[in-house]
């Protein structure tokens, strides 16, 4: 039998990916690209290094300059979003920080900045979308970047581990509503991955070593690793996938 492979491509869809300069977030951007997709990316700083990438195989791709720290910035990203392609019909909410810190030390500012921008506006901005996309019945498809810290508690990180947890708790919460219209959310849980988000632990020999020894692949995973899972959940490929978050850790939670 011939597979149909178009269930796999995204020409003539737009996606708005968060955290867009550097990291998962770039690699997500090219792949999209890559696939056919027009790439809208969000960060708070030039995505000119994205935007070369995509140029070099003569992609489509705007960026938004906002600061995902402020929810009230919400309506201005889609506002914009909207106009350049007409319609956003996948949303990865990708940009996320962390902060390490032994819990007793944990300040009020850095808990609420962590949770503001990898839970708190993860959450908006889906509403934002599913707002548009449940009356103009086009569905749309989200994917949310969770964590294995989505699964473990993490050392040392506990409103990142907090923040992670709820990003697949609601992942499962907006397709338990959602699916109905059409709309596909779902998550993706990176492995550790060899990005500025794990620079100090990499530095730190003992950590990286513990690491390295338990990931069964052998490797830090990189940005094209998490690509595959990426363009599949924005696909007509995942239409009747709703809810699920999707390991590429090289084996990690298998130990
Ligand atoms: P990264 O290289 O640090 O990228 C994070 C992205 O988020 C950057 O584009 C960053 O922009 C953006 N961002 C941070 N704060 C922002 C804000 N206030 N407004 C707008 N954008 C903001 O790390 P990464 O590894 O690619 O992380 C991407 C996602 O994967 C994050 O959600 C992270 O938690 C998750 N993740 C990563 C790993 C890993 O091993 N690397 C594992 C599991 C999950 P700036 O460059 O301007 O800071």
């Amino acid at each position: 039998m011939e597979q149909n492979l178009t269930m796999f491509s995204l020409k003539g869809k737009t996606a708005l990916v968060t955290g867009a300069n550097t990291g998962l977030g770039q690699g997500i951007c090219v792949a999209y690209a890559a696939t056919g997709a027009n790439v809208i990316g969000v960060a708070r700083r030039s995505c000119q290094e994205t935007a070369e990438k995509i140029a070099a195989i003569s992609g489509n791709f705007t960026e938004i300059i906002a600061d995902l720290s402020d929810t009230n910035i919400i309506p201005r990203i889609v506002e914009e979003a909207n106009k350049v392609y007409g319609r956003v019909d996948i949303l990865v909410n990708n940009a996320g920080i962390i902060k390490r810190c032994d819990s007793v030390d944990v300040t009020i500012e850095d808990w609420e900045a962590v949770i503001n921008i990898n839970e708190k506006n993860v959450f908006f901005l889906c509403q934002a979308f599913a707002k548009d996309w449940i009356p103009d019945k086009q569905g749309g498809k989200i994917i949310n970047i969770a964590s294995m810290l989505s699964y473990q508690g993490g050392i040392r990180v506990p409103a990142y581990t907090a923040s992670k947890s709820a990003v697949m708790g609601l992942t499962k919460a907006l397709a338990n509503e959602w699916a109905k219209y059409n709309i596909n959310v779902n998550a993706i849980a990176p492995g550790y991955m060899a990005t500025n988000n794990t620079q100090n632990l990499r530095s730190d020999k003992q950590r990286s070593d513990e690491i390295l020894s338990r990931i069964p692949a052998g490797r830090w995973g990189t940005p094209e690793d998490l690509t595959g899972a990426a363009i599949f959940l924005a696909s007509d490929a995942a239409s009747y996938v709703h809810g699920f978050t999707i390991a590429v850790d090289g084996g990690w939670l298998a130990r």
